[in-house]
């Protein structure tokens, strides 16, 4: 048994190659629901569609998200009525939505849904929302005249391209909220625990504050591995520079090391990075060398592979 800590794209990226080298069932995958809104009354799970879309061999590889072949008429229609269409929602993606809007107001919860979700897309992994309460990462930046304003996380990365300096993250409802029904014993269970390369501070970070999760990796962290994403002090993609920096992490392997120390006893970094291996095992992790850099779904099984082996 096989438990993974996932954000959206660069999470699927690593899963899709970790499912070619491991049975797909015995895989337990914990998303971040950190994301979550609702856009047009819809309950939207970003990363939770990223992973099972990309698990379902559905995903778009041009966009990096959403699903192959999409259109988006719906989308374009509602701006006619003056709506907000900056988070493109396709047509077809729009039924996920729309099918977890109305089993969540039918009482069901989060995991529930995701199960159907992911049963109706063929897909053999295990896929479990950190929480089934409302957590939501709320990021405050730092506007031109000086003041500071809160926004969701879609607002300041999508709508505002991750432009507006970052202040600080949090991530609202955390505290109380509770880690979703398997969780915590998929954690326990686990033979190997994966972080995903995925953005630290606002894909793992949300999970490692679901209470009760990050004390379960501690007691666990000798079969911790991650992988980096930050690749020659570089995100491969997306905002993570933009948070980590403000955030006091260094944007480097060897940041990411430092702040996963506590529960990683292993990290796979980038040949690109193989120079920072004594910086990586400096701070207590065993930093392995490995290609990282996702380019085809066959690199990204031989990354899965050399993840397995570095804690095995
Ligand atoms: P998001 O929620 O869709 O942003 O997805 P994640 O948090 O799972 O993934 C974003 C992170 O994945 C970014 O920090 C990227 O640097 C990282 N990433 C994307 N592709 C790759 C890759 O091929 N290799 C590595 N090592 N990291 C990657
Ligand atoms: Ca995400």
């Amino acid at each position: 048994m096989l438990t993974a800590l996932a954000g959206g794209v660069g999470a699927a990226r690593f899963l899709r190659g970790l499912v070619a080298v491991v049975p797909p069932e015995t895989v337990t995958v914990i998303v971040n629901t950190g994301d979550d809104e609702v856009f047009h009354g819809l309950h939207v799970s970003p990363d939770l569609d990223s992973v099972t879309y990309t698990l379902a061999g559905a995903d778009n590889p041009e966009t990096g998200w959403g699903l192959a072949g999409e259109t988006f008429r719906t989308v374009e229609a509602l701006e006619r009525y003056g709506h907000e269409t900056w988070f493109r929602l396709g047509d077809t993606d729009l039924a996920t939505h729309l099918h977890r809007t109305e089993r969540l107001r039918a009482g069901a919860s989060l995991s529930e849904v995701t199960s159907e979700i992911v049963t109706a897309w063929g897909v053999r992994s295990r896929l479990l929302p950190m929480t089934d309460d409302r957590v939501a990462t709320r990021i405050t930046v730092q506007n031109p005249d000086g003041a500071t304003t809160e926004l969701a996380m879609q607002d300041w990365f999508v709508r505002r391209q991750a432009e507006p300096p970052v202040v600080s993250v949090r991530f609202e409802g955390a505290d109380r909220s509770e880690a979703a029904p398997g969780v915590l014993d998929a954690l326990d269970d686990a033979e190997t625990i994966v972080i995903c390369p995925s953005n630290p501070v606002i894909s793992i970070g949300p999970i490692l504050a679901v209470p009760g999760i990050r004390d379960a990796l501690i007691a666990r962290r000798d079969r911790v591995v991650g992988v980096s994403p930050i690749i020659g002090g570089k995100p491969v993609r997306g905002p993570a520079d933009r948070l980590m920096g403000p955030l006091g992490i260094e944007v480097s392997c060897v940041g990411v090391a430092r702040a996963y120390a506590d529960f990683c006893s292993t990290l796979v970094i980038d040949a690109a990075d193989a120079e920072h291996v004594a910086a990586v095992e400096a701070l207590g992790v065993r930093g392995v060398v490995a290609d990282t850099l996702m380019r085809d779904a066959r690199i990204a099984a031989a990354l899965a592979r050399e993840t397995l082996a570095a804690v095995a």
